[in-house]
């Protein structure tokens, strides 16, 4: 348990201003979360929402909560109110889901689709032609700010290294949708650096802060 301040200071160092770091807090307890605020940190990555509801009521009111997990419909609702971008959308019913509650909420809440680049089978997300068809303009109380993809887990560097590129295409692609992004999430602990070399601005990153996750306490 703890955070692992060195790291967090090296890591920022290593993005140089190039990517924001999204600390990825999961099962993590609010001490740890406090620990990297009191460090400076405002980005934080969620997965579960539950968890999230009840970690932002209460930490700090201007921590950026990210929602980086699989978001259930029927959850929406929930984090709505002041979640800051939620990564990982990966339907349309979804983004029809997002765009109602935001419209309750009177926001417009950012968004980032999520690709399937993996070669796993379990990973969420659109596949390339089903990108193309999102019809995105559809909810304008929802803003697209770009992509966000995971990588297979694997030690095959150069396959992760392929997917992370097949998703700088696709998000270079973006604008002949009539979509201007601005953030390209991929990298995580054990592929950012990479992830940055080719041309990630946004990193989620837990284990390596945090220490590893232990989902039996
Ligand atoms: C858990 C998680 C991360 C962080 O993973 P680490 O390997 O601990 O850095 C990043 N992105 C998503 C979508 C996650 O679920």
């Amino acid at each position: 348990m703890g955070v692992n301040t060195e790291k967090y200071k090296e890591i920022l160092k290593e993005l140089n201003g190039k990517a924001t770091l999204v600390a990825v807090s999961k099962t993590k307890p609010v001490e740890d979360l406090q620990a990297l605020y009191d460090l400076g940190q405002r980005d934080f990555g969620e997965n579960y929402v539950q968890e999230l509801v009840d970690k932002q009521a209460v930490l700090p009111k201007d921590i950026r909560w990210h929602f980086i997990g699989h978001l259930q419909s029927n959850k929406v609702k929930f984090i709505s109110p002041f979640v800051h971008l939620v990564h990982g959308v990966d339907s349309g019913n979804l983004l029809a889901e997002i765009n109602k509650q935001a419209i309750k909420n009177n926001r417009v809440i950012d968004c980032l689709l999520q690709v399937y680049i993996a070669t796993e089978e379990t990973k969420f997300g659109f596949d390339e032609a089903e990108l193309q068809n999102v019809q995105w303009c559809n909810y304008p109380n929802v803003r697209i700010k770009g992509l966000m993809g995971m990588a297979s887990f694997s030690n095959d560097m150069e396959l992760v290294k392929n997917e992370f590129k097949q998703l700088k295409k696709l998000y270079d692609q973006l604008p002949a949708q009539g979509i201007q992004p601005t953030i390209l999430s991929m990298g995580m602990s054990g592929d950012f650096k990479m992830a940055i070399d080719e041309g990630s601005n946004m990193v989620r990153i837990g284990s390596l802060l945090f220490g590893e996750r232990n989902y039996n306490k």
